[in-house]
């Protein structure tokens, strides 16, 4: 059985598996990392580099033989190689132009797996999913971001159910990166020149399938102290923290792909927060090539892309001129432009001294594509941006939109990976961005579907107590409360489920609106329902930290029994659990401000349903059968009015569609209609809504124009 590897080799298998993050989608091998010692496995946040340092080549192979896990690391391994070695991809076929000049997809955060944090939510999520898709597509990119040794914080409650913040130390040995190396094999140093010293950062190489991700970090000898600690958490410090960072993403990115020897053909700039890069890139065509400031920044905007991601105003970094010319100063000699020519480019009215440096304004300018994240934000954005373009109509504003989607391995249950593997066709992973292998989910056995899916709502619920009851142990909560939490939640009660940032225009707390209401829902006895929570507030944030605390006091108060929990720290890990075992997944958000979403396409994938506002993705997504909408997409004078006629849509909603289509059973038991619904959902929304959909998207519409290939300007106007 056990073959003639030996316990050297074993174990540097084991670690080839782990120092590819490839691993993070693929079931079989996160499940051979956990056979290897489920309890470590947990406590570790599923850092198979951190679990195998517990482990000798010895104990290794002697727990392998034990678990018989040989073949299964065998198996893994030969896929992780064919994988990286294959060229049969989807952008091969494609007969794609980018070839030599892969694109380089900057983004401040990368949301990967748990183990690794450096990301703190949606936008994240979503530059993680970007390239494990163009991982899987094949399409040439390497990704730009910054390494954060301390993350983003981890959340507590304390007895009030107040929000507390912790920030906790990366082990970076722990982490499956190294140094980046230089064409002449030594580690990369790039030094960004402000008018107040020299920036220094180091280059790491992190491996995420067949895509290279490059993270900078300032921790290096040779910065100030206080220049060491600029990476250290994502989104802390003040502006000039910020502007700082965002100078090290976008003119230290540049600076490391030249040291790497990359010569991207294509810059796709992820948010406004990488906008610099543009300006790093004109110099670089200025010194290289000879050219002109104004061929140069023509040239540049030719080759970049640019995506926005929110409409609301604090998601636009601003920053005032004095920073401005503080950090890019320099750069600016360099390429022999006027102060006020600087601060023009991240301005509105180029001259007009009140405006402070947008960097979406400064995206917007210097790209000749750019795009919203939804339709209906594409609208939107156009709206918000058309003092841009003053000369011309709304349709004719050069921002197109390309709709988020999410990766569907990293996000799918294994046992509904299972059931999918069964009905469809054999290669359905490979065209998972297609819809036609989806639309087998119809074919399936409606009991077959639904015993998947009560089987991952046990284990979200089995999740839930787990972490509630650890939750009470670590505040020091009498024994009965903690024997409460290990009993929480019941399998056969309707479970909807609400995770997501807790800032206030996500209206987390709408459901207490009609607290009456309310609790006739959770306790009704033939009907009941009960509720789930989790998500961050930014530390600033004290009304979204008020909202935390009214939903997880609910467990204080009888009225509720027990039928809200809140669980602490989402995450990816916290996410994924409640995405895959929800019945409804509840997006309440004030119209138009929800830009796409995501979670609620991850849920579509696990059969749960969405209700939500038609905002964001759901806006385009929903067509009467395959979900539920609350209210009918309009919008109202005041924020008050909004908000009591949102509260009673998804009242109104809930009981005469939800909780009436879920405990509508036949003889079997079976809610025939909702399972009905179930497949609808999949079937029309899996493929639309994916990852690999939007990559094909941005390669087809953005990646392939922008590098000079034939232009096919779809959505891009
Ligand atoms: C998917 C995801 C998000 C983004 O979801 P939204 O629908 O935009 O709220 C945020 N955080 C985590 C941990 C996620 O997994």
């Amino acid at each position: 059985m056990s073959s003639e590897l030996t316990p050297d080799a074993l174990y540097d298998k084991c670690h080839a598996l782990a120092g590819n993050l490839w691993w993070t989608w693929h079931p079989e091998v996160i499940n051979l990392f956990r056979d290897l010692d489920p309890i470590r496995w947990r406590q570790l946040d599923h850092n198979p580099i951190a679990l195998l340092k517990e482990f000798t080549p010895e104990r290794l192979a002697s727990r392998a033989a034990e678990m018989v896990l040989y073949s299964r690391i065998n198996h893994a391994f030969r896929r992780l190689k064919e994988y990286l070695a294959s060229s049969n991809t989807w952008y091969a076929s494609q007969a794609g132009v980018l070839g030599s000049k892969p694109v380089a997809y900057f983004s401040a955060e990368f949301g990967i797996h748990e183990s690794l944090p450096i990301y703190s939510g949606g936008l994240g999520v979503l530059s993680g999913d970007h390239i494990k898709s163009a991982s899987g597509l094949g399409v040439p990119l390497v990704a730009i971001g910054l390494f954060y040794d301390q993350g983003y914080f981890k959340q507590q409650l304390d007895e009030n159910g107040f929000q507390v913040e912790e920030y906790m130390d990366t082990k970076v040995e722990n982490l499956p990166m190294k140094p980046a190396l230089s064409k002449e094999g030594k580690p990369i140093t790039v030094g960004i020149d402000t008018r107040n010293g020299r920036l220094l950062a180091k280059v790491w190489l992190m491996r995420v399938g067949r895509v290279d991700l490059y993270l900078l970090d300032c921790d290096v000898e040779g910065n100030s102290p206080q220049d060491r600690e600029l990476t250290s958490r994502l989104y802390g410090g003040d502006e000039r923290t910020r502007i700082r960072q965002e100078l090290v993403l976008g003119v230290g990115g540049v600076k490391a792909l030249k040291a790497l020897g990359i010569s991207p053909g294509v810059y796709h700039l992820n948010e406004g927060h990488s906008a610099f890069a543009t300006i790093e890139v004109i110099r670089e065509k200025m010194h290289e090539d000879g050219m002109s400031f104004d061929d140069a920044l023509r040239e540049t905007a030719q080759h970049s892309v640019f995506t926005t991601h929110t409409p609301v105003p604090a998601g636009h970094d601003r920053f005032d001129a004095a920073l401005i010319e503080e950090h890019l100063g320099p750069l600016r000699d360099a390429i022999g432009i006027s102060y006020e020519q600087l601060l023009g480019l991240g301005r509105v009215e180029p001259h007009n001294d009140a405006e402070s440096f947008c960097m979406t304004v400064l995206g917007l300018k210097l790209s000749r594509r750019a795009n919203a994240v939804s339709q209906l934000h594409g609208h939107v954005s156009r709206r918000m941006w058309a003092h841009l373009w003053p000369w011309r109509v709304e349709e004719e504003i050069p921002i197109g939109h390309i709709t988020n989607g999410v990766h569907v391995p990293s996000w799918l249950a294994h046992q509904m990976r299972q059931l999918y593997d069964r009905h469809f066709p054999s290669d359905w992973i490979h065209s998972m961005g297609e819809a036609d292998p989806w639309q087998k989910i119809h074919d399936v056995d409606p009991g077959e579907l639904w015993e998947t899916h009560v089987a991952l709502k046990n284990l979200l619920i089995e999740f839930v107590r787990r972490r509630v009851s650890r939750q009470a142990r670590r505040r020091g909560e009498p024994d009965e409360a903690v024997e409460t939490a290990r009993n929480l939640l019941d399998n056969g009660v309707l479970t909807i489920g609400f995770g997501r940032r807790f800032a206030t225009y996500k209206r987390a707390t709408l459901l207490m609106s009609d607290l009456d209401r309310l609790l006739e829902l959770l306790n009704n006895p033939a009907r009941p329902v009960q509720l789930i929570f989790a998500g961050k507030a930014h530390p600033k944030d004290e009304p979204g930290k008020k909202f935390i605390q009214a939903i997880a006091n609910a467990r204080h108060d009888p009225r509720f029994n027990n039928r809200i929990v809140f669980i602490e720290d989402y995450d990816i890990n916290v996410g994924r659990h409640m995405v895959q075992g929800v019945d409804v997944w509840l997006n309440n958000p004030r119209r138009p401000l929800e830009a796409s979403g995501t979670s609620g396409q991850k849920v579509v994938l696990n059969g749960g349903l969405n209700l939500s506002v038609l905002d964001g993705w759901w806006a385009e997504a929903y067509d009467g059968q395959n979900g539920f909408a609350i209210g009918k997409g309009t919008n109202h004078v005041s924020d008050e009015i909004t908000d009591a006629r949102d509260g009673e849509a998804l009242f109104d909603v809930l009981e005469n569609q939800v909780i009436s289509t879920y405990y509508q059973r036949d003889v079997d038991d079976l809610p025939r209609a909702w399972i009905k619904r179930m497949m609808n959902s999949i079937g029309s929304l899996a493929w639309r809504f994916s990852a690999h959909r939007m990559v094909m998207d941005y390669t087809r519409s953005c990646y392939v124009p922008a590098a000079g290939g034939l232009s096919c300007d779809m959505q891009m106007r």
